[in-house]
């Protein structure tokens, strides 16, 4: 019981818990960052991480969390004092703001309904009024900033189509794929992305600690021309003078956490064993089995229908039920679920669809668990 207790099922939007193989791969002895056996590894990783980003140019391993890489993304294309256009319909959303704005970059947002997706038009219409006013004042918008899984209210953005609004700014495109790489499609070449950055432990189903971004050749040039980056680590321009002038021993800047690029491939050659569409099914299928059962139970799936995401599902609780009740009910049989984030609190829970929780046992066990809740709940009535 203990043991359950202190392990419970992640079911959570994040981190995920990992296949057996992808953890045997973590806990193999430790690679030094440089030589023949860690470079094999290194390159292999990148090929898989290119394929799955659907890019031909240049993928980046970047020590520490999906923020590590979105900062360094923001802080490295654009200079202090302009503008980055940031979409904003949810709590990460919101969280990009902050980024741009803490890098000392003006953010004007373009905001949708929590639980509804921005849409292309709003942000044509937005860019027409924002990109003319920045300009009278003197200075430009050069990015616009999209959330791709919004995974405060599992909103999926239409990111190709906001993107192709943006390109007819000529803005480059900064995406957090944190919670949607691996679990959905991202083209970043065909979708015309400038940078956009992921992790393993969310739709990959690898422990955390290495940030992945995909990183165009507009992204570069944009870095190497930015006079005010704000720091020597997650400024770009440090990342392409490794790959120019270590770029056959060391194409980095510090030391690579070895063990996570271990695990991060064994789960990439998974997620790509039988094409990633394989992956992405099985994902959705958790999706919908979750939701099909929940909603037999009286839930009420809260992202709107058509913009909601395969890769968690917010569900509105019965009046009856308090979302951390439920929670807690749910946490005494071994299983964890996340509650609502900011405004959603105390009146959503999120259930998590990747990794190990993916799996129809434990879809199974989930459903099973929140019908012994409903029924303890009417006998002590
Ligand atoms: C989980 C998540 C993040 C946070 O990622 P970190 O690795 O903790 O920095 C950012 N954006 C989205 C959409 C997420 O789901």
């Amino acid at each position: 019981m203990e043991a359950v207790l202190q392990n419970p099922r992640l079911m959570i939007p994040g981190p995920v818990e990992a296949d057996d193989d992808v953890l045997a791969a973590i806990g193999a002895q430790t690679l030094p960052h440089y030589g023949a056996a860690w470079m094999r590894l290194f390159d292999e990783t990148t090929q898989l991480l290119q394929q799955l980003f659907g890019t031909k140019g240049s993928v980046l391993m970047i020590p520490g969390p999906g923020t590590a890489a979105l900062e360094g993304a923001i802080s490295s294309l654009v200079p202090r004092g302009e503008s980055i256009v940031t979409l904003d319909n949810g709590f990460f959303g919101s969280r990009m703001v902050q980024i741009v704005e803490a890098c000392g970059i003006h953010a004007p947002a373009v905001r949708a309904e929590w639980g509804q997706p921005v849409e292309p038009d709003a942000l044509r219409r937005a860019l027409e009024a924002i990109v003319p006013r920045a300009r009278a004042d003197g200075q430009q918008v050069r990015a616009v900033a999209i959330v791709h899984h919004e995974t405060s209210t599992g909103v999926l953005n239409p990111v190709r189509e906001l993107a192709a609004v943006a390109g007819e700014f000529d803005l480059a495109v900064i995406v957090d794929a944190v919670a949607s790489f691996g679990g959905v499609p991202v083209e970043f070449d065909a979708w015309g992305l400038d940078a956009c950055a992921s992790v393993p432990n969310k739709c990959l189903g690898a422990p955390p600690g290495v940030a992945v971004m995909a990183v165009s050749e507009r992204a570069w040039e944009m870095a190497k021309a930015n006079p005010t980056p704000h720091g020597w680590y997650l400024d770009l321009k440090t990342w392409a003078w490794y790959i120019e002038n270590w770029g056959d021993w060391h194409p980095y800047p510090t030391t690579m956490p070895t063990n996570n690029v271990a695990a991060l491939h064994a789960a990439l050659e998974k997620v790509l064993a039988h094409g990633p569409e394989h992956h992405f099914a099985s994902i959705q299928w958790a999706a919908d089995c979750t939701r099909a059962g929940m909603q037999e139970l009286g839930f009420t799936l809260f992202p709107a229908p058509d913009a909601a995401a395969p890769v968690i599902s917010a569900l509105i609780t019965r009046p009856d039920v308090s979302p951390a009740d439920l929670q807690a009910y749910l946490a005494r049989h071994g299983l964890m679920i996340s509650g609502g984030l900011g405004e959603l609190k105390g009146k959503i829970i999120r259930v998590g669809h990747m990794g190990r929780a993916k799996e129809p046992a434990v879809v199974e066990a989930l459903l099973e668990a929140v019908e012994g809740f409903l029924k303890e709940k009417a006998q002590n009535h």
